[in-house]
Order: structure tokens, then C-alpha cells, then sequence
């Protein structure tokens, strides 16, 4: 089996199919050890290694995936989700990796978002889902944080993680497995008589099967971009913050604050704090304007002080919003979509992307997040 791409997506399948038996490649254009850009500044970081290291499971859109699917396969994939995050938890914890369990806050920075999850509150309570989530008031969220948030949500089974001793730990793992690794950039994959061909720069590879797991650059790709959009998220790390600006380190939470300025918030083990939102890429020592905004409403002691790192990259996100995985030949399949929620969701994309490759009966088939839309393809153009 070929992947393409060397980021959780793409290692999580390699180490499923190679620990099922199968001879696996990797093929990835990003190098490791990371150059010193793919883990400090800049915009072109790679997401698997420099994320905000927030674990969740998928309930957050289970309003969203109940009113395309329906109830059943709502609660399914979400539970899925959930077995997701306590399977990359069991390998962090067996390789050595910082994982920390933790309740996520979701907490409102205009009305109007409480308004939205209140949809999200009611079709967990009508589907017998209710107790997913906590209410917090807004006295909760600002005592927490120690900023002007509004009311908001909390849930469990979420934690954090160090992102690039995760990814670093799978890499391993799969050299461990068996599984080559070899760095080049794939130009083309084309189905041919009993295989398929990854093409690169110059060399071709031959295989059985092949998994796109090409992050934010598939909605690059010819045959995926119809259904995947790619966006910039960036996070930005200040240093010698202290009690004025909360979590503090021993009262962890991870926060969302679901506007256009800020998505993540935490502190780091060595108590630096971690802000993160959705924008274009930056110069790394300049914050836009919009975050400078945000940032003098929510957290004024960080407004004048430079940050230690400051990155973006891109995330892929799908039509439905949900992460997919689907085939575009019997022989091609792909996995995408997963909209900066990738930690835990990737773990679940490898499970069904490794039923398709083994040619195994499908457990993991029937879930929502299997592509149904028809994209037929034998020959794809890499980004
Ligand atoms: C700033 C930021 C913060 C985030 N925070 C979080 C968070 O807190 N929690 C969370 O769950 N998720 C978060 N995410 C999202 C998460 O990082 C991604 O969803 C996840 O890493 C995607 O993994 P992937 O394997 O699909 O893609 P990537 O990590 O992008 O890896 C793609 C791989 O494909 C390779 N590749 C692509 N095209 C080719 C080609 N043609 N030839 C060879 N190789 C190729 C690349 O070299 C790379 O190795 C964040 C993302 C960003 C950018």
C-alpha cells in the first residue's frame, strides 16, 4: 500500500495497514526532523506537527450531522469519535507522549453563538444525548478565564497534547511496524491495470492500494477540490503572561470562542498561553488587526507584547463540514475534511481508510463520515 502525505491522517492508516499485515510506504514532501519554519514561525507550518494540541470528539456538530443523516447515524459517529479520542490516548500514553485529559469550554464571544448551541443543547437532549454537555454561565467562563466571555458549554472526554511529540511518536512507531518512509513529492496517483502508480519528481512507485492524506493541500487536488475548501488557522504563543491573563497552569481549560478572532485558547506546560483563531497568514512578528482587536477586548495585557511564535497553515474543510473518507476507484481511496479538528478524528479516518485498503469487512463503513458523493476518478493531480 502507498500513502501520500506524512501527517496524522496519512501515518495513522500506514501503521493500522502495516500493524493488519501489509507492506506499507509513505511517500511526503515534508522532511523530518522539521525545519526550524515547520515548528516556530511562519505560514506554512505543517498542521500535524504545530496545532493547538486540542483533543475533541465530533459532538460539537452533531446537530449538524443529525440534520443530514439523520438521529441514528448522528449518535454513531460522534461515539465513534469518542472511541477515536480514547484510542490516540492509549497510544500517547504507551509511546511516552504529554496527553492531559481536561473539560473543554466552549464559551460565547457575542450572543448569538449561545443562541446556535442552544439548537446543538436541544438535539442532544431529543436524542438522548443530554448529559455530553455542561451549561456554564458567563460568571463561570469569566472566573475560569479571567476575561469578558459570555455563557457557554463544557464537555469531557477532550484533553490536550503536545502536537509534534504525537506526530513524532507515530512516525516511530510506524518505522517500528515496518513501514518505509521516504521523502518526495507525488505529482500524480493513476489507477493502472492491477495497482496503482504514484508518480513523482522522478520516480514512480507501484502498489496495491493508495490513501490520499494530503491535509489542506487536497482542496488543491483535481479531484477533491469540488468538495473541499481550504482555510488558514493560526496561533500565536506569548511567554511571561502571568495570573492576569487565566487558565492558570493548574486549572487548565481548553477554550472556544467561536468568532472570527479566536478559536483556541490554553495554557502550555511550560506556561506560555496559546491563542489561536481563523485568518489569512501573517507576518510572523505582526498580528492583524483583527486579532489585535480581539485581543485588546478580551485579553488587554497581550495586545503590545510580541509573541514568541506566531504560524498559520491551512486546515480542509468539507461541504458538509464533516471529516471524509471515501474512494475515488476501488483502488484510490482518500481521507480529508477534518475542518482543524484532526487529532482525534484522523484516528478514525485511518480505521475505515485501513478496512477499505485490507479489503476487510467494514465495521467503521456505515458511519456518516464515508463519502457517498460519487467522485470517480482514476488518475489525480497533486497539489
Ligand atoms: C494552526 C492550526 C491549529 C490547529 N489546532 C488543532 C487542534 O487544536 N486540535 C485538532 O484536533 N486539530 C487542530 N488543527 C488541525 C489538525 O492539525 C489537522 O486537521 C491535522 O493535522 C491534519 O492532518 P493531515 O494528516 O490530514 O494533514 P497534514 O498534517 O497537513 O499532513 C499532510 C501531509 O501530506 C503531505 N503532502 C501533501 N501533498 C503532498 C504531495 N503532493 N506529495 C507528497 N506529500 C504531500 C505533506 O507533506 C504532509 O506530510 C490545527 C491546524 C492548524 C493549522
Amino acid at each position: 500500500m502507498a500513502v501520500v502525505g506524512g501527517g496524522y491522517v496519512g501515518l495513522w492508516s500506514a501503521l493500522l495497514c502495516a500493524r493488519a499485515g501489509q507492506a506499507v510506504t509513505v511517500v511526503s514532501d515534508r522532511p523530518w526532523p522539521l525545519r526550524d519554519r515547520d515548528r516556530s514561525r511562519g505560514s506554512d507550518v505543517l498542521p500535524s506537527a504545530a496545532n493547538a494540541g486540542m483533543v475533541f470528539p465530533l459532538w460539537l456538530d452533531f446537530d449538524n450531522v443529525w440534520e443530514r443523516y439523520g438521529q441514528a447515524d448522528a449518535v454513531a459517529l460522534c461515539r465513534a469519535s469518542d472511541a477515536a479520542v480514547e484510542e490516540v490516548r492509549a497510544f500517547a500514553e504507551l509511546q511516552g507522549c504529554p496527553w492531559r485529559g481536561v473539560e473543554h469550554l466552549l464559551v460565547a464571544t457575542h450572543p448569538r453563538q449561545f443562541a446556535l448551541w442552544q439548537v446543538l443543547l436541544d438535539s442532544l437532549a431529543w436524542g438522548g444525548e443530554g448529559a455530553v454537555f455542561r451549561r456554564v454561565t458567563a460568571d463561570e467562563s469569566q472566573e475560569r478565564l479571567g476575561a469578558p466571555f459570555g455563557a457557554g458549554l463544557a464537555f469531557g472526554n477532550c484533553a490536550t497534547v503536545d502536537p509534534h511529540a504525537l506526530l513524532g511518536a507515530l512516525r516511530d512507531a510506524c518505522l517500528e511496524a515496518g513501514v518505509e518512509i521516504v521523502e518526495a513529492h507525488a505529482r500524480e496517483v493513476a489507477a493502472v491495470d492491477d495497482g496503482v502508480e504514484i508518480v513523482g519528481e522522478d520516480d514512480r512507485l507501484a502498489a496495491g492500494h493508495a490513501v490520499l492524506a494530503l491535509g489542506g493541500r487536497a482542496a488543491g487536488s483535481s479531484a477533491l477540490a469540488r468538495h473541499l475548501r481550504a482555510e488558514f488557522t493560526w496561533i500565536g504563543v506569548w511567554e511571561g503572561v502571568g495570573a492576569e491573563v487565566r487558565p492558570a497552569p493548574d486549572d487548565l481549560a481548553c477554550v472556544s470562542a467561536l468568532d472570527e478572532q479566536m478559536h483556541y485558547l490554553r495554557r502550555l506546560e511550560d506556561g506560555a498561553l496559546l491563542v489561536g483563531g481563523s485568518g489569512p497568514p501573517r507576518r510572523p512578528d505582526e498580528p492583524s488587526d483583527e486579532v489585535r482587536d480581539g485581543l485588546r477586548r478580551l485579553f488587554p495585557a497581550l495586545v503590545d507584547r510580541p509573541p514568541r511564535t506566531l504560524y498559520s497553515g491551512l486546515i480542509e474543510v468539507s461541504e458538509g463540514l464533516l471529516p471524509l473518507v471515501g474512494s475515488l476507484h476501488p483502488r484510490l481511496h482518500y481521507a480529508s475534511g477534518l475542518s482543524g479538528m484532526g487529532i482525534a478524528s484522523s484516528r478514525l479516518l485511518a480505521g475505515i481508510v485501513a478496512e477499505r485498503a485490507g479489503e476487510q469487512e467494514e465495521e467503521l463503513g456505515a458511519l456518516a463520515c464515508v463519502d457517498e458523493h460519487e467522485l470517480e476518478a482514476d488518475r489525480v493531480d497533486l497539489a
